[in-house]
C-alpha cells in the first residue's frame, strides 16, 4: 500500500503486465503501419511514459509529437476538457496515431477528434494503454488498447493523483472501503454523543463531536479555545469559518478511517453545505442523516443531570439551556429539510433505555 495526498493505492497492475500490453499494441501497429512513417502523438501529461516504452517497442520509421489536454481534478473528470498545448502544424495528409494512457468517459477523446477534424491528416487512430469499456461512451472506436480495465481510479505509469504518483513503474488503484458517514442529529441532550460511543464500536466509525473538539481546546486553552469559550458559556453557537475549519482538520487527520459520526456539526445550512464541498473533494459523502427525537422538558432534565456530574456552564442553567435550543430552532432545525431533500433524513425515538435506542439507530444504518 501507498499513500499519495491524503489517499491509499493497493497494487493493480504489474511493471510486467505493462509491458506486454505496450508490446501487444506496439506489435499491432507495425502491422498496419510499418511501410509508412505516422506521427505518434501522444496526449500529455498522463501518456508520457507509455509513449516512450511504445516508442522502444517500435522499430520502426515514425515521428512523435505531444497534445496537451486536461480534465482531472481529484479522483473525478470534470468534464471540462483545456487544450493546453496545440496539434504540430506537419501532419497534413499523414496518418496519425494518438497515444493515450487511458480511455474512460471518452470526454477528452471527443476533443481530441474536435482537434483532428480541424485537420487535413490523412487518417487518424486511437491507441491506448487502458481502456474503461463499461463507462467509455462508445461514441469513436478505439482501433488498439493494451488492457481493458474495470472503473477505478487509477494513479502510476504516467497516471496521477492530484499530481503524484506518475513515476511509479506499475500501476496502483484507490483503496477504497466501502465508507459509512454519518450525521447525528439532534438536540442538545437527544444523547447524540451516548449513541455516538456506541455506534463507533459496532460499525468501526471515527466520532467526531464539535463539542468535544472545542471543550478540548477550551481546557487546554488553546487559541481555538479561548475563541470559542465565550459562545459556548453563553450557549450561542461558536461561528461557521471557525467550525467548519476545525472539522476538516480533524477528518484530515483521520485519512484511514472507514466512515465517520458527525455529532454536533453541522448545524447551520452553511455547515451542512460547506460539508457536503468538502466531503465531495474527498470522494465522500453522508449517507444518512439520523435525528434523536426527545421532547424539551425531558431534555432539560437530562442536561440538567448531567450538568451536575459533567461541570459544563453550558449545561447548568436553564436560560442557557433554553438559549441552546433557540439556536437550535433557528438554526438547525432547517437542516432536517436540507437533509429530506437529499433523500438521507431519517428520524429515531430518542426516548426509553440506551440499548433499545442504539437499536433503533442500526436498524436505520443496516438498512442503508
Ligand atoms: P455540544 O457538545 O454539541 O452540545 O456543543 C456545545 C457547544 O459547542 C454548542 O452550544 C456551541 O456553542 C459549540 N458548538 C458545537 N458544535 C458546533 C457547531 N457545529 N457549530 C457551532 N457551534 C458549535
Amino acid at each position: 500500500m501507498i499513500q499519495l495526498h491524503d489517499k491509499f493505492f493497493k497494487p493493480f497492475i504489474s511493471e510486467k503486465e505493462i509491458q506486454q500490453a505496450v508490446k501487444r499494441i506496439a506489435d499491432a501497429v507495425a502491422l498496419d503501419y510499418k511501410d509508412q512513417t505516422p506521427i505518434f502523438v501522444g496526449v500529455l501529461n498522463g501518456s508520457f511514459m507509455f509513449v516512450a516504452d511504445f516508442l522502444k517497442a517500435y522499430q520502426y520509421p515514425c515521428e512523435v509529437s505531444f497534445v496537451k489536454l486536461s480534465s482531472y481534478h481529484g479522483l473525478t473528470s470534470t468534464g471540462i476538457v483545456e487544450t493546453l498545448l496545440d496539434l504540430p502544424d506537419n501532419i497534413g495528409g499523414r496518418s496519425v496515431i494518438i497515444l493515450e494512457d487511458i480511455i474512460d468517459t471518452g470526454r477528452t477523446l471527443k476533443e481530441l477528434v474536435h482537434l483532428f477534424s480541424n485537420t487535413n491528416v490523412k487518417e487518424f487512430k486511437i491507441a491506448s494503454l487502458f481502456y474503461k469499456s463499461e463507462v467509455y461512451n462508445g461514441e469513436y472506436a478505439i482501433d488498439y488498447f493494451g488492457l481493458k480495465i474495470p472503473d477505478r481510479f487509477i494513479v502510476g505509469y504516467g497516471l496521477d493523483y492530484n499530481e503524484l504518483g506518475r513515476n511509479l513503474k506499475e500501476v496502483y488503484q484507490l483503496n477504497q472501503k466501502h465508507m459509512i458517514n454519518l450525521v447525528l442529529f439532534g438536540k442538545p441532550g437527544a444523547g447524540k454523543g451516548t449513541q455516538a460511543e456506541f455506534l463507533k464500536e459496532k460499525y468501526n466509525l471515527k466520532h467526531i463531536s464539535t463539542g468535544d473538539l472545542f471543550r478540548y481546546n477550551m481546557k487546554n486553552n488553546t487559541e481555538l479555545g479561548q475563541l470559542a469559550k465565550s459562545y459556548i458559556n453563553k450557549g450561542d453557537l461558536v461561528p461557521d469559518e471557525v467550525t467548519i475549519k476545525m472539522l476538516q482538520d480533524d477528518v484530515e487527520k483521520n485519512p484511514d478511517a472507514s466512515g465517520f459520526i458527525f455529532d454536533g456539526f453541522p448545524r447551520t445550512t452553511a455547515q451542512a453545505k460547506a460539508l457536503d464541498t468538502f466531503l465531495t473533494t474527498k470522494g465522500m459523502k453522508i449517507d444518512a442523516t439520523i435525528a434523536l427525537e426527545a421532547n424539551d422538558e425531558i431534555l432539560i432534565q437530562r442536561l440538567l443531570e448531567r450538568g451536575k456530574v459533567s461541570g459544563r456552564a453550558d449545561d447548568q442553567d436553564e436560560d442557557k439551556i433554553r438559549n441552546r435550543f433557540d439556536e437550535y430552532n433557528q438554526k438547525t432545525a432547517p437542516l432536517k429539510d436540507f437533509y429530506e431533500e437529499q433523500g438521507k433524513f431519517h428520524s429515531v425515538n430518542g426516548i426509553g433505555a440506551i440499548d433499545e435506542i442504539t437499536m433503533r439507530l442500526g436498524k436505520v444504518i443496516e438498512e442503508l
